[in-house]
């Protein structure tokens, strides 16, 4: 692709048939992610988009860059995988909340204490949409949504909790229909330097008939200043909401201070960045600090064969440790 090529949201698009449900939040979060690809002109053929299995996981089909549609629960260490390959990638991952945090969780967890730098969406509708509907890790205790025979049993993990426990340094939360202030949060995320977790609040018109659009855009009671009633969702902007850790110091206060928000839900609900900490070094530094030319030289620029074809690394001792004769 010439260098000096404008890149348009059109030039991120396939022609893959999208056969999500009408109405289905995937739709806005789909064209904020090639909308920030465009805004960033980010050389499709650098980005490796890396998807788990569900409704959502159908967004690498539709995305015109390289990509990996995975298997369940396991995008992050694949995405993993890749970006210590070849840290120079831009790593972006998409999954649904029964993927990421159901059979996924505990690589949700692993990918926070290392602080790779990517950034990982969950597309969170409460549902597993993909198969009919049941209650994912993210359906709070109680609520009966319309393939529920039965109130849900469980309580919800919060994921914006489980991201900060975990140690990620950029913690977000968007609204599928808002699509503006999505793009810039995926593309706030994509530019931090760490592991990036942008949980996305996504109506799925089909199964979760209790968290619809109408639910996150109106019917707070509360009335705001022009007599109307005020939307659920709120952004954290509008507040003087500051995400940012400055200091070492300052970290404790800045995570409680994102604890405290991302508990709220029901009449109000925050989108915008709860906590973003640039001051600790990135998993893809800390083995450049043990192997000096790792960025220079990451495995995928490394010699595996000769000119002549002949392979470069001897497996001789290995296959003899395994030898039983
Ligand atoms: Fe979207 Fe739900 Fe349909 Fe899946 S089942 S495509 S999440 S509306
Ligand atoms: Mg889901």
């Amino acid at each position: 692709m010439a260098s000096e090529q404008v890149l348009k949201v059109a030039d991120y698009e396939t022609d893959v048939h999208r056969d999500w449900c009408p109405g289905c939040g995937d739709y806005g979060i789909l064209r904020a992610v090639q909308t920030a690809l465009a805004e960033m002109q980010l050389n499709p053929s650098n980005v490796a988009f890396i998807t788990g299995i569900g409704c959502s996981a159908k967004s690498v089909h539709y995305t015109k860059t390289y990509g990996v549609h995975t298997i369940h629960g396991r995008l992050l260490p694949f995405a993993t995988g890749i970006k210590l390959a070849n840290p120079g990638l831009d790593v972006l991952c998409v999954g649904g909340d029964g993927d990421g945090l159901g059979i996924g969780a505990a690589h949700f967890v692993n990918a926070g204490r290392r602080n790779l730098d990517i950034l990982y969406i969950i597309n969170d509708n409460g549902v597993y949409g993909l198969t009919k509907g049941q209650a994912s890790p993210t359906l709070h205790l109680g609520v009966k949504t319309k393939s529920l025979p039965a109130p849900n049993i469980n309580d919800a993990i919060n994921p914006l909790w489980l991201a900060l426990a975990s140690g990620a340094t950029w913690v977000g939360r968007g609204y599928a229909y808002d699509v503006r202030h999505l793009v810039s949060l995926i593309r706030q995320g994509m530019e931090h330097k760490g592991f990036a977790f942008l949980d996305v609040l996504q109506p799925c018109p089909s199964y979760n008939n209790i968290n619809t659009k109408d639910w996150y855009g109106g019917e707070d009671r509360r009335a705001g200043n022009d007599g109307k009633p005020l939307p659920r969702v709120y952004k954290l902007d509008d507040t003087g909401y500051d995400p940012v850790v400055r200091s070492l110091e300052d970290m404790n206060a800045k995570i409680t201070q994102a604890i405290t928000k991302a508990v709220e839900w029901g009449n109000r609900i925050p989108i915008g960045v709860f906590y973003k900490n640039a001051i600790f070094p990135t998993y893809e530094k800390r083995i450049a600090s043990r192997i000096p030319n790792y960025m220079l030289v990451p495995p995928t620029k490394q010699p595996i064969a000769d000119p002549e074809g002949r392979p470069l690394t001897d497996l001789t001792r290995l296959l003899q440790a395994f030898s039983v004769n």
